[in-house]
């Protein structure tokens, strides 16, 4: 067995330039040398996750959906993977959870509803499949929350079927490969990158060639400088071969980001601080600190203040300190006290509300005076 990687021959011995006219391989056996040079490059160099260790349909599932708008060194590093596999290690134990238990071991990762889902999933899964995760796309895609690239992510990955996956990186990819012009954040962009990865996806071993295009998006073709002598397919990609890779992903624009402000209040009492239920169903389970009204806003301290994006707008976050005796009656109906000191013992946060505790808690020596 070789000991380092080396980019395969087949790769070095092809034509540059050949491989990628109008968007196909002109041969079956240019595709499979450009598929067997992704999956030889995968077998040295792809990164070990915990994930990659398993087939359990279940185990894929929860990463996929973790890792849907969340990055790797997130979901690795603070343990929020390891953490759920080991108080749901399977379907059974996330249908029976509490809503707020699985609110509490998603929070900090945002887009609630993905948790949300995936419980709504092992409901069925137990309801109406056995307890068996279904391997066929129709019945995949009939599930809460999983879309074409989870439902071909879980196809490859855990059943080992050929089924193309389309994300960010294997856009990326795919529009430097074929130096593709047509926009990649337009609906005939997007059409035409799962028309490829389905051209280019094999038969045999999907699961290793499509873990390979992912890393490779995500690891040596990457957005600002793809490290093309690293690549193992370089000698099929087109926007190379004529020197423009970093032209490529061509896009139309993004949509402006509109600022915005929200003012809240941070009432403490006795070392509580007051919370409210989120309305609404984009948060539904999750509380908050309570809003503050402009007036309110007026007469208290300004204590932390930071920005946060969420979809289109950039908010920045002024929360108020309000003592015992002073705007304490914020949050309205379902407002409730909770012990500052014990950040497990607090309900389900959003994100912002929670780095809002964290930052208070930073300077809450100084206001100790205070509580
Ligand atoms: S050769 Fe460069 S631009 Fe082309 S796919 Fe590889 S890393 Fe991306």
């Amino acid at each position: 067995m070789k000991e380092q990687y080396e980019k395969p021959d087949a790769a070095k011995e092809t034509e540059k330039g050949v491989a990628a006219k109008g968007g196909v391989f002109r041969t079956q056996g240019e595709l499979a040398a450009y598929q067997e040079a992704l999956a030889g490059w995968f077998r040295f160099c792809g990164r070990d996750y915990p994930w990659r260790r398993t087939c359990d349909p279940y185990a894929i599932l929860v990463s996929e959906t973790m890792l849907q708008q969340t990055q790797i060194a997130t979901v690795l590093g603070r343990g929020y993977y390891s953490r759920w596999m080991e108080v749901f290690p399977h379907w059974e134990a996330l249908a029976a959870a509490r809503e707020e238990e699985v609110l509490k071991l998603w929070e900090g990762l945002g887009y609630y509803n993905r948790a949300r889902n995936l419980q709504k999933v092992a409901t069925i899964v137990i309801r109406d499949h056995g307890g068996r995760l279904p391997g066929d796309l129709e019945s995949l895609l009939a599930l809460p929350g999983v879309g074409r690239y989870t439902a071909g992510a879980v196809m490859s990955f855990a059943f080992n079927t050929s089924a193309p996956i389309v994300d960010g990186n294997v856009s990326r990819f795919f529009s430097r490969l074929f130096a593709c012009e047509v926009p990649v954040d337009t609906p005939e962009g997007s059409r035409l990158a799962w028309a490829r990865a389905e051209a280019l996806t094999p038969l045999l071993e999907p699961r290793t060639y499509n873990s390979a295009v992912m890393e490779l998006g995500q690891r040596i073709c990457t957005r600002t400088s793809p490290d093309c002598p690293a690549c193992p397919v370089e000698a099929w990609c087109e926007g190379r071969r004529r020197g423009e890779e970093a032209r490529f992903p061509i896009r139309k624009g993004r949509p402006q980001v509109t600022p915005r402000e929200e003012h809240v209040i941070l009432a403490v009492r006795e070392g509580k601080v007051l919370l409210c239920p989120e309305s609404g169903t984009r948060r539904k389970g999750l509380w908050r600190l309570p809003e503050a009204g402009e007036e309110a806003a007026a007469d208290l301290e300004e204590v932390v203040c930071f920005d946060y994006a969420i979809t289109r707008y950039r908010v920045r976050l002024r929360v108020f300190l309000a003592v015992a005796g002073s705007v304490i009656e914020a949050g309205g109906g379902g407002a409730r006290w909770f012990a500052l000191a014990r950040e497990d013992e607090l309900p389900p946060l959003g994100s912002p509300y929670r780095k809002a505790l964290r930052l208070f808690a930073e300077i809450r020596e100084d206001l100790k005076e205070l509580r």
